[in-house]
This record gives structure tokens, C-alpha cells and sequence, in this order.
């Protein structure tokens, strides 16, 4: 397997201090940033694992650098360590302050970069992984209840407008755990979730509520497609075949309730509560449905 190569953003104002760093991390994609400017240009349009930065620069020193990084939302989590020859106890307090993870002296030693540089690097991944699993569900990867409500809740505030919400319940689900077992119970499940995963696009929130019932966020500006693609979304787990643990091919259904933000949708629990009402009715009026809120 390839493993990714992680992404280092150096920034110096001498390029013999680039030279350097980037001759000690041969493992590792250098970008190589000369002074502050340079390095907010990078930022904006690399995706950067870690940033070596040098506090004294001409122009903008590292403290504002780091501190301009750490401005966007989006750079939160990129460990920042300075590289820097003050080593006055004030300098480093401020770089911690300011947003840095650590603080090297130069002349630094080159193993000791290294293994700080890793150790960050290995900070970084953990938190990420542990960031997953907090926020998607293990059986099947997509969002799970915490994270579907808080991305959905910042949906409905960010841009009300034009918002959908579906409510989706597989039928008969208990059946199909009775005829089969819960172990092709959880096949079924995986294979719904993965049929609509594909079928969403980028932007929908996809979650799963509990169990057989999940929940879809969306912005359109036509309700056509909103509603065809629900429909396309139904017909396809309609026409999916799942191989049971004993290795029968069995079939599902969902139903389906929509329903949109008007006037009167004060937040995001009324909205699913709406887009619910629905789906009880597609429950109750013969299921494999998708009923829409006018
Ligand atoms: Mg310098």
C-alpha cells in the first residue's frame, strides 16, 4: 500500500536555514516558504501537515504568521513548531501562546528536530482518527446522530433557504433481522447506507439516527430534483439484492418523508419533526414510499 507522504511547510527568511530542513526531511513533501507573505499564499492553497516557522523574519515575524494561520477555522488543527535562535523565556512563552506546539533552538540538533517533528505528526493522526470515530458511525462510516446534528443544525442557520430534509426508515426492518439474524441485518443496513451514500452528492448531510432510521440534509434551488432523487434513491434499494449469511439473496424497501424550511420552521428539530410526520405516513399507507410535506 502507498502511504501517503505527509507535507511540511518550511519558512525562513535565509535560504541556507531552508536548505537545511529540507535535507533533514527527506521523508517527508517539504514546501519551502521564504518569509512570512510567501507562507500565507502556501497556506491558502496547500493542504500542509505541519509548519516549521522561524520567529525573526523581516517584514511579518513569525508570531503574526502563526497567528494569521490560526485565524482560519479551516488551520486549527496543524501543529505549528517555531525554529527560532531567541531563547529568552519570554520568546517562548509567546509561541505557545500564539498558537505554536513546540519550540526548537537553533542551532538545532538534527535528530531532535526530527523526532519532534514526527511526534507531532503522530499527535496529529490520532487526533484525527479519534475526531472519525467520535463522528461517524463504525458499521457503516457515515455520520452518526452527534455529527449529522451538529453539521445539520449549522446547515439550517448558515443558509435556511431552500433546505430539505429527508427522514428515511428501512421497512420491515425487524422482519428482516428475525428471518435472517442480525448479522445480515447489518449487511442490509451497509448496503442501503452505501447505495445512498453514492448516489448523494458532496454537499447532502447523510446520518444515521439509530438503527434502521437515518436522516438527509440538503440545499436545492428546484424541488424536482430534490424529489426525483429521493425517488431515484427508493427505487434504487428497491432494486438492490443483499446476500444473506446463509447466502440467500434477500430484497428491502425504504420509505421516505420530505420536508422543506418555509416561514414557519423555527429550527432544525421542527424541520425533521415535518420531514417524520411524512414518513409515518409512507409507513402507514403501504411503505416503499416517498411522501412529501406541501
Ligand atoms: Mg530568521
Amino acid at each position: 500500500m502507498m502511504v501517503k507522504r505527509q507535507t511540511i511547510l518550511a519558512v525562513d527568511d535565509t535560504v541556507a536555514n531552508l536548505d537545511i530542513l529540507v535535507n533533514l526531511l527527506q521523508d517527508f513533501d517539504v514546501i519551502e516558504a521564504i518569509g512570512g507573505e510567501e507562507a500565507l499564499d502556501i497556506i491558502a492553497q496547500e493542504e500542509v501537515d505541519l509548519i516549521l516557522l522561524d520567529i525573526m523574519m523581516p517584514g511579518m515575524d513569525g508570531y503574526t504568521v502563526c497567528r494569521k494561520i490560526k485565524e482560519n477555522d479551516q488551520n486549527q488543527d496543524i501543529p505549528i513548531i517555531f525554529i527560532t535562535s531567541r531563547s529568552d523565556e519570554n520568546a517562548i512563552e509567546k509561541a505557545y501562546d500564539t498558537g505554536g506546539v513546540d519550540y526548537v533552538t537553533k542551532p538545532f540538533k538534527p535528530k531532535e528536530l526530527l523526532a519532534r517533528v514526527k511526534i507531532q505528526l503522530e499527535h496529529q493522526e490520532m487526533i484525527e482518527k479519534l475526531e472519525f470515530m467520535a463522528s461517524h458511525d463504525p458499521m457503516t462510516g457515515i455520520y452518526n446522530r452527534r455529527k449529522f446534528f451538529e453539521l445539520a443544525n449549522r446547515k439550517f442557520k448558515e443558509q435556511p433557504e431552500n433546505l430539505y430534509a429527508a427522514m428515511l426508515d428501512i421497512d420491515k426492518f425487524k422482519k428482516i433481522n428475525d428471518s435472517y439474524g442480525h448479522p445480515t441485518g447489518d449487511r442490509v443496513i451497509k448496503a442501503v447506507t452505501g447505495a445512498i451514500s453514492d448516489i448523494l452528492d458532496e454537499g447532502s448531510v447523510f446520518g444515521r439516527l439509530g438503527g434502521e432510521e437515518f436522516a438527509i440534509l440538503c440545499h436545492h434551488s428546484d424541488q424536482n430534483v430534490v424529489v426525483n432523487s429521493l425517488e431515484f434513491i427508493r427505487k434504487k434499494i428497491e432494486s438492490l439484492e443483499v446476500l444473506s449469511e446463509s447466502g440467500e439473496l434477500i430484497k428491502c424497501t425504504i420509505s421516505e418523508g420530505v420536508a422543506k424550511v418555509d416561514e414557519t420552521t423555527r429550527n432544525l428539530d421542527e424541520l425533521l419533526q415535518r420531514a417524520d410526520e411524512m414518513l409515518y405516513k409512507a409507513k402507514g399507507s403501504g411503505r416503499n414510499k416517498t411522501i412529501f410535506r406541501i
